[in-house]
């Protein structure tokens, strides 16, 4: 079976087409700039050169489209021809209260999703886009929507709900609902393969640290609790989001600053954590430089962010009355072999003991806890797709 993964974004588009016999990746891709001048895609195959095609795309129509020629184009395709596409697997951000796990779309689908759009109004629309362009073009195709949010929808109520009043949930949905889910449950899974255990049987603190982050509480392979909450901005600090905060401060810097709503927005999700604290730039390989170089704000930015994930990697061993495991994962996670070191570096006192040289590994499934450490520490490479992938077939059959 082969199923094409889509992951649209609002200007750009993921895709993958997954042989599923093998489970590998044959053709890998993004569109970028849809709807803006230069558009472009990026397709790489197997066994064949990556080629950048330039091609204006009005939308995601345009895209969905493009990627379907290339993926069937006589050089640089994948395969001989469309209906070798078997089903299509769609990321979607948000799905509110309504998904608990991943579901084939149908009409009733796509009218939940719609009533979504108010919790995720930058995610979901551009989903739906690519969900509506599929079909266009994929007629009888099936395909399924797997959730960010749906992992995270096993949280008891005690920890989902804020200490706000009780209507605001019953009217508007105010309520954690977490993020990253898809990468909690891949990682979570191959924890317990990596253990030779059932997930079950253990507990597990999974730390996905990319450009947006967040931790989750995974107890018997059920996500209890989560660091991201009503949006993907509670939680760690991030390349350029705030995370917790007193939430006071937002109304004080709005009447200092004379604020809108969506420049106090904008702040707190574009002009705030290592990028706002170091002002030197979101991606920690140039924060890593200039802290290097003698930035003190560099250093603070990454001391704080470290001391972020100590924080949650503590509250949840609390709240699962101890640990298994903890498992790195996202392009800091599998990459940053420093700000794993930093975060578990004074750890010890609760069984987490690294093997700073079993440390040094980038983008590969690897221990790096000490033998004898109680609770074991993992980088493992996420793979999304591959779990969208999965759960698309196990649907579809
Ligand atoms: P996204 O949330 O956009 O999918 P990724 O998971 O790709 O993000 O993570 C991107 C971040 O990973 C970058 O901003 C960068 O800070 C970090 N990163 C990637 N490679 C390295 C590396 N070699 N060393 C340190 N940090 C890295």
């Amino acid at each position: 079976m082969k199923v094409l993964v889509i992951n649209c974004g609002s200007s750009s588009l993921k895709y993958q087409l997954i042989d599923m016999e093998t489970e590998k990746a044959m053709a890998v891709g993004l569109c970028e700039r849809i709807g803006i001048e230069g558009a472009r895609i990026k397709h790489e195959v197997e066994g064949k050169d990556k080629v950048v095609i330039e091609e204006p795309m009005k939308d995601h129509n345009d895209a969905i489209r493009l990627v379907l020629e290339t993926l069937v184009h006589e050089a640089h395709g994948a395969i001989k021809s469309m209906d070798e596409i078997d089903a299509v697997g769609h990321r979607v951000v948000h799905g509110g209260e309504k998904f608990a796990s991943s579901v084939i779309i149908d009409e009733k689908v796509m009218d939940a999703l719609n009533e979504c759009i108010e919790l995720a109004p930058l995610h979901n629309p551009a989903n739906i886009l690519g969900i509506k362009a599929c079909e266009e073009l994929l007629k009888d195709v099936p395909m399924v929507g797997v959730f960010d949010t749906a992992f995270h929808q096993t949280m008891p109520k005690e920890n989902y709900l804020y200490a706000l009043p009780y209507d605001l949930y019953e009217k508007y949905g105010v309520r954690k609902y977490g993020f990253h889910g898809t990468s909690h449950r891949y990682v979570a899974d191959r924890v317990a393969h990596m253990m030779d255990k059932d997930l079950k049987d253990i507990k597990i603190v999974t730390c996905h640290l990319g450009n947006g982050a967040s931790i989750a509480a995974v107890e018997n392979g059920k996500s209890i609790d989560t660091s991201m909450g009503f949006t993907p901005l509670e939680g760690l600090m991030m390349g350029t989001r705030s995370g917790d905060l007193d939430p006071a401060i937002v109304t004080f810097i709005m009447e200092k600053e004379n604020l809108s709503l969506s420049q106090v927005n904008n702040i707190l999700n574009k002009e705030s954590g290592v990028y706002g604290v170091s002002g030197v730039s979101s991606d920690f390989r140039d924060v890593e430089d200039a802290a290097k170089s003698g930035n003190e704000r560099a250093v603070i930015a990454l001391k704080g962010y470290a001391n972020r994930v100590k924080k949650y990697i503590g509250a949840y061993m609390a709240e699962m009355n101890g640990a298994d495991a903890i498992v790195f994962t996202a392009g800091l996670g599998e990459n940053g072999i420093e700000t794993r070191e930093d975060i578990c570096k004074g750890l010890e006192g609760l069984g987490i003991e690294m093997d700073f040289e079993k440390n040094k590994v980038r983008g590969k499934e690897t221990l790096v806890s000490k033998d004898g450490s109680k609770v074991k520490i993992f980088v493992i490479p996420t793979n999304e797709e591959l779990m969208i992938a999965r759960d698309t077939v196990a649907l579809v059959k």
